[in-house]
């Protein structure tokens, strides 16, 4: 029977426990780790993120900023206010909402962002750290997934995963971890042979029909249909799609849940893990940034 792997339930588990973690650290330095969203414009679908990223912040015990500019803001206006949230001690993390509206540099701005408070892990120095197997933060979603595995015991080992895009965001760090020797869950959960897609990729279908493992990050709904896997294979689908019917995955979750061993749900999946791991960077970034407190390798 194919298993069903519950983002929500996993990511409620987790959450529970870094509330305790951050209970912890406020009682021994009286410091609560504060998380800054920077939110430009009006668009609906960033609106919503912020918002469950905020009331995520106040469930564990994070507080929450939010700066909120006109989507006519210039660059530089924009880049004064990242460097506010730089200066400022009492914000740890910072997120950039993305997409920002195309007359913005969106790689300066995210360049300009203080490498110890970037709890997103975009900054050039934390994607080194990470490929250098020496992470400061671990990239959210995909940490998202390393984790559901876990919590599955889906051991990643020796086991051939195909990743089906290549963003900054997810599929270049989700390969970058799961190649890792040593792997921040363990060497199981690491040791992966990773194949890339992408959409200059020849043949998608004769690549998937090798995957033990398919994780599905290509923003197109329900790409990916059962006929393509192999019997058994594990589908992890990153994919949120809002469409006339509602909130659907990169992977054809109806055809695909017939093949597979496990298959995550759009919504109920990734998303709530994501939301998770943004959480335990800020606390990790209040801790870093606390003397004495954590160091890094
Ligand atoms: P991007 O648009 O940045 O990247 C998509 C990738 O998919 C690109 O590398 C692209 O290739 C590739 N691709 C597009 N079409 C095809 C195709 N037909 N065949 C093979 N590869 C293809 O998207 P993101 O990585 O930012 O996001 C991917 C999905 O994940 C989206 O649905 C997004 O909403 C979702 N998402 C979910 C999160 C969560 O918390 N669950 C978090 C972040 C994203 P190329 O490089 O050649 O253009």
């Amino acid at each position: 029977m194919t298993i069903i792997l519950d983002g929500k339930k996993t990511a409620a588990e987790l959450r529970a426990r870094l509330a305790q973690q951050v209970a912890d650290f406020e009682a021994a330095r009286r410091i609560r780790p504060c998380l800054a969203a920077v939110l430009i414009g009006d668009d609906p679908a960033s609106h919503v993120y912020v918002k469950n990223k905020q009331t995520a912040c106040q469930s564990a015990g994070i507080a929450s900023r939010l700066v909120r500019l006109a989507v006519d803001v210039t660059q530089t206006e924009l880049m004064r206010e990242i460097d506010n949230l730089n200066a400022d001690p009492l914000v740890h993390g910072i997120l950039v909402q993305l997409p920002l509206p195309r007359h913005l540099n969106t790689q300066e701005i995210l360049d300009a962002v203080d490498p110890h408070k970037d709890v997103d892990c975009f900054h050039p120095e934390n994607v080194g750290r990470l490929v250098q197997e020496r992470p400061r933060f671990l990239p959210c979603t995909p940490h998202g997934v390393l984790q559901i595995l876990r919590a599955y015991q889906l051991k990643t080992a020796g086991k051939h995963v195909v990743v089906v895009g290549r963003s900054e965001i997810v599929g270049k760090p989700m390969a970058a971890l799961l190649v890792q020797k040593h792997g921040p869950l363990g060497p199981d959960y690491s040791n992966a042979t990773v194949t890339i897609c992408h959409s200059r990729s020849a043949d998608l279908t004769q690549v998937l029909r090798q995957a033990d493992m398919v994780i599905a990050a290509v923003g197109q709904p329900q790409m990916i249909r059962g006929e393509q896997l192999r019997p058994g294979a594990i589908v992890i689908d990153v994919g949120i799609n809002r469409t006339d019917n509602g909130l659907v995955g990169d992977v054809d979750f109806a055809s695909c849940q017939q093949i597979a061993a496990a298959i995550t749900p759009v919504p109920g999946g990734i998303g709530p893990l994501t939301v998770a791991m943004l959480l335990e960077n800020t606390l990790r970034a209040a801790q870093l940034q606390t003397a004495d407190y954590m160091t890094e390798k």
